[in-house]
């Protein structure tokens, strides 16, 4: 495969200091494209930003709150004056915070679904009409298994991601006209900081969740990354509304 497939793009990739952001931007860069990272983690996203592209000619960080909309307008507006214009959006950005229903307070709802939802919706929302005004667009919204099927523990953090689900079915429709897609990924258990978590949630937690795996180990993020190459590519033209699973069997 020649490493060509977004010559001529331009990516904002939210929450792209580290994890599986960082990995979408070094494929994404890889292949041709430009890239914008954010992150509220400014020193996580410089040292990305100056690592995928020395000169900064490929790749620049910007610092931004996802559950911002006036941040959001900054951003879109670094990234077409940096760059020139947007082509696909990753919104990846997010936060995982354990919780039943019967230990989640109001507030540590809120700042999940305001991290994870809010911040799906603003971010559309911020790209939309550059992307209608160009008659082309790919927006990919990072969701999870999480939002595939019930999860117990994860009140606030399956409910955003369901939430992420079906605004992308909802969206992928009312921006189709225009030519602008947008899919969603669902990753299973995918090795990053995020997964520190299961690591504090107790010893044995991480190998019983690793236990639920068919193919048997968790996933190095450009799994997850090549997937995201796909949709964001014009690979994935007729692929619109649709729900993309990487997690190694866990919802087969
Ligand atoms: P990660 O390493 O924690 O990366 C997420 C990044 O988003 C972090 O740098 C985080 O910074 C940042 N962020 C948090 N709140 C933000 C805000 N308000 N505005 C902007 N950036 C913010 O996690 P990851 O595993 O790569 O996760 C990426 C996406 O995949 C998330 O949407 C996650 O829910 C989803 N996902 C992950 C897994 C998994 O197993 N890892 C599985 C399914 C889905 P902070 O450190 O400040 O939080």
């Amino acid at each position: 495969m020649g490493k060509e497939r977004l010559v001529g793009k331009v990516a904002l990739i939210s929450g792209g200091a580290r994890g599986m952001g960082a990995s979408e931007a070094q494929l994404f860069i890889d292949e041709g494209a430009k890239v914008v990272i954010t992150d509220v983690l400014d020193s996580d996203g410089e040292a990305t930003a100056k690592r995928l592209s020395p000169d900064g000619t490929a790749c620049k960080f910007f610092h931004h709150d996802v559950t911002k909309e006036d941040h959001w307008k900054s951003a879109v507006d670094f990234a077409i004056k940096e760059f020139g214009q947007i082509d696909i959006l990753v919104n990846n950005a997010g936060i995982f915070e354990r919780g039943t229903v019967l230990d989640t307070s109001l507030d540590a709802y809120m700042k999940t679904i305001n991290i994870n939802q809010v911040g799906v919706f603003l971010g559309m929302q911020a790209v939309a009409p550059h992307m209608v005004s160009r008659q082309k667009g790919s927006i990919i919204n990072i969701s999870s298994v999480a939002g595939l099927s019930g999860t117990p523990g994860f009140l606030a953090y399956g409910a955003s991601k369901w939430a992420v689900r079906g605004m992308t079915k909802g969206v992928a429709k009312e921006l189709a006209p225009f030519g602008v897609r947008v899919n969603s990924i669902h990753p299973g258990i995918i090795d990053t900081p995020m997964l520190q978590t299961f690591d504090q949630a107790g010893e044995g937690v991480r190998e019983m969740v690793r236990s639920r795996i068919p193919l048997g180990y968790e996933s190095e993020p450009v799994n997850v990354a090549r997937l995201a190459l796909y949709l964001a590519s014009d690979d994935s033209s007729y692929s619109t509304g649709s729900e993309f699973v990487v997690d190694g069997g866990m919802t087969a």
